[in-house]
């Protein structure tokens, strides 16, 4: 009989915030408390391959402003979220940008781009 693990998080996907159970009985998860298949989605996703957003800012040459808001185009992987900002941090980016510019293309061969989420003359 393969082993069970039981591990508990909140979805996130939406404001409802459903509390999920998760059990892993071999290679399958077995997830309870969501309202919808969402949960089941998030909770697996989490467990295997976990990602996030990453806002941030990046130093800016510009008249009145030092530096510029930045977003991911996509979720990248977690564990590569610390060695992402040391990318986001030894850069300076010129104006005039625009927003949804990307400014850092394929962070770290992930296939996401760092863009600026404001223009700036
Ligand atoms: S399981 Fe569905 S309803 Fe519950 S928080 Fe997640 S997305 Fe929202």
């Amino acid at each position: 009989m393969p082993k069970i693990n039981t591990q508990e998080l909140v979805c996130i996907v939406c404001p409802v915030g459903c509390k999920l159970t998760i059990e892993k009985a071999g290679d399958e998860y077995i997830v309870k408390g969501n309202i919808c298949e969402r949960g089941v989605d998030y909770a697996v996703e989490e467990l295997t391959h976990p990602t996030r957003m990453l806002t941030s800012t990046v130093k800016l040459c510009a008249l009145h402003h030092v530096r510029l808001p930045v977003h991911s185009s996509a979720p990248i992987p977690k564990d590569l979220i610390f060695k992402a900002m040391k990318v986001i941090n030894s850069c300076t980016v010129k104006a005039p940008v625009t927003t949804g510019q990307a400014l850092i293309k394929n962070i770290l061969d992930t296939g996401v781009d760092i863009c600026s989420s404001r223009t700036i003359e």
